[in-house]
């Protein structure tokens, strides 16, 4: 009963206001896992949708499903809070079985041939579930293969690599795409391009907003590398013209940023395609 669910809520909420220092964190995130586990069947979740053009042509090419959860006390909580909570206990895999579900029928319904990218968390990504969770939302969805891109970070990449290769083999067999996500923080190396088969690489938001010479360098060689491997190159997180003008410069093929796009609920994205071109052909 949800009623008395928010009044138990709303009174550990008073309750939290008398604790004090650590104790409030672990406390905090026991609430949050008892919340999470609830969040699916109460229907709070949502997903945003950023869209990603091409540098060439500035057309849209597609959108990335960005996971939204609507706390009736807490109001919105931000992915990054919520999401380890949730591989820790292993929701994320139900979690990640909606989004992959939601994004695919939205997608199904955008015109022409946009691309719908998820992101896949590394527990996801090794969970025996993941493939028949994929076939079973383009089957049901529509929506054709080619338009769904699965975003992987380094984290799944770390466990067992024949196990890692033919996941990502099978996934490709079933026509989808795969991203690197934010390629360049944590563990990432360049040999990971050439060891897993990569469609795109997004470029982290720290080394396009960075600035520096470093930054730059890394934006160069990542970019350079990945297009001589015949990857397409996303530069994530771009919110200025200049940095725009300064993506332009390497060998970036897609931009997604603030600039361009912010995350947007789903109705909007029809009025958002109203003015802007949309890529006739995906590549
Ligand atoms: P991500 O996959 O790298 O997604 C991009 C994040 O950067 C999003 O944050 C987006 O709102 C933000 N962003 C985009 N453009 C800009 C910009 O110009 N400036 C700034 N400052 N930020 C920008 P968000 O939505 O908070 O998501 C954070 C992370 O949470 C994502 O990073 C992704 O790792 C994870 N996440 C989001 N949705 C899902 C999901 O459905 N499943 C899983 N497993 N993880 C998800
Ligand atoms: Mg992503
Ligand atoms: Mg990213
Ligand atoms: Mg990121």
């Amino acid at each position: 009963d949800l009623a008395l669910y928010e009044a138990k809520r709303a009174g550990r909420g008073r309750y939290r206001f008398f604790e004090q220092g650590m104790d409030l964190q672990l406390h905090e995130r026991r609430e949050l896992e008892i919340d999470l586990r609830r969040a699916l069947a109460l229907k709070q979740f949502e997903l945003a949708y950023q869209p990603f053009l091409d540098l060439s042509t500035d057309a849209v090419i597609g959108f990335e499903a960005l996971l939204r959860w609507n706390h009736p006390v807490r109001g919105k909580v931000p992915p990054l809070s919520f999401i380890s909570v949730a591989e820790e206990n292993g929701l994320i895999v139900k979690i990640g079985e909606w989004v992959l579900m939601t994004a695919c029928m939205a997608a199904a319904s955008w015109p022409g041939d946009l691309i719908v990218a998820v992101n896949v968390s590394p527990l996801q990504f090794k969970a025996d579930t993941l493939l028949t969770t994929v076939s079973t939302a383009l089957e049901r969805s529509g929506l054709a293969p080619e338009r769904l891109e699965l975003e992987i970070t380094e984290g799944a990449l770390l466990a067992d690599t024949d196990n890692v290769l033919a996941t990502l083999h099978s996934l490709r067999a079933l026509g989808v795409k795969i991203s690197m996500d934010d390629f360049g923080t944590g563990y990432s190396s360049l040999s990971y391009l050439q060891k897993f088969p990569f469609n795109k690489i997004k470029i982290d938001r720290s080394f396009v907003s960075g600035g520096g010479a470093d930054s730059e360098a890394i934006l160069r060689a990542v970019s350079g590398l990945g297009s001589n491997l015949g990857m397409a190159i996303t530069a994530e997180g771009v919110e200025t013209a200049e940095q725009l003008g300064r993506i332009r410069e390497q060998s970036c093929t897609h931009v997604q940023g603030y600039l361009t796009g912010r995350p947007m609920a789903p109705d909007q994205v029809e009025l958002f395609l109203q003015e802007q071109p949309i890529a006739q052909v995906t590549n």
